[in-house]
């Protein structure tokens, strides 16, 4: 399937005759249809919210607007949608800053261990509030790794707020690190760092998509936890630049692990 676009030029001082080239612009073409359908997703994405937004705002200047508690009802909905869209703008923010410096090596150093322990206080009362335990699993003592340290929370706090919100009630999530060791695929020694939840799992066909922008396994969930459905992409991103590998393991009914594997100092 290739595109070619053909060129057609007149050779200098010989005015009747003309060259055609054959240029190749298959990936211009579908870099053209990326954006396409990215722009398309997002409006999608932003039109949702945003036609039930107007429509709540109607019914409060109207029908609603002499009946406290159908008011109170329908301006809690007004702000869960605009907080939806908020949501919405500030993961495409961050994608689109995450893509530009997915070139450029990042310069800081993170303690792995300092973080996880860090990630998971801050997200204990989301987990609690969800009727989910948190583990940790880390070795005694720092894991320093090469990193930027604003993104490899990022990446740590989308997984964990994952597995919180997709890992079912009363679940066990654990946040393991490994101690350095030769890891596949690496030319250093790495360093693992796994979110395990015991929750539904993923079917095999969703698990090699689910870093695409805007996939997801079941849309309605996914709305009604939050989500955006650009975390995993994000986390796909930082790990790239920082050479690291993001590895998803997920069995139905028992539960999925994803882990993160980053080279260590
Ligand atoms: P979202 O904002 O929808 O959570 P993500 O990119 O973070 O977007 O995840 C994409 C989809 O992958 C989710 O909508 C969900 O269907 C699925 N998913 C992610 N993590 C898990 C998990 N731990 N267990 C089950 N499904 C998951």
């Amino acid at each position: 399937d290739t595109t070619w676009r053909a060129v057609a030029r007149e050779v200098a001082l010989e005015p009747r005759r003309i060259i055609v080239t054959f240029e190749d612009i298959t990936a211009v073409e579908e870099a053209g249809q990326i954006r396409r359908d990215f722009v398309a997703n997002v409006s999608h994405e932003l039109r949702t919210p945003l036609t039930a937004l107007l429509g709540f705002l109607e019914t409060l200047q109207g029908p609603a607007r002499d009946d406290p508690a159908a008011r109170d009802r329908f301006l809690g909905i007004a702000a869960r949608e605009a907080r939806r869209m908020a949501r919405l703008v500030d993961d495409l923010l961050s994608l689109s800053r995450v893509e530009a410096e997915e070139r450029r090596r990042p310069t800081g150093r993170v303690d792995l261990a300092g973080l996880a322990a860090s990630v998971a206080a801050a997200l204990e009362p989301l987990a609690s509030r969800s009727g989910c335990v948190l583990r940790l699993d880390l070795p005694g003592g720092e894991t320093w790794v090469p990193g930027d340290p604003g993104q490899l929370r990022q990446v740590l706090t989308n997984l964990l707020e994952n597995a919180i919100k997709y890992g079912g009630p009363d679940g066990i999530v654990e946040v393991a690190l490994s101690s350095p060791e030769p890891q596949p695929g690496l030319r250093r020694l790495g360093v693992r760092l796994s979110v395990t939840d015991r929750g539904p799992g993923i079917a095999a066909h969703h698990v090699p998509r689910l870093t695409e922008r805007f996939y997801r396994v079941d849309t309605h969930r996914s709305r009604e936890v939050g989500g955006t459905g650009l975390g995993l992409a994000i986390v796909k991103h930082i790990v790239s630049r920082h050479r690291g590998r993001l590895r998803i393991e997920s069995e139905i009914g028992k539960g999925s692990r994803f882990s993160v594997v980053l080279p260590v100092e």
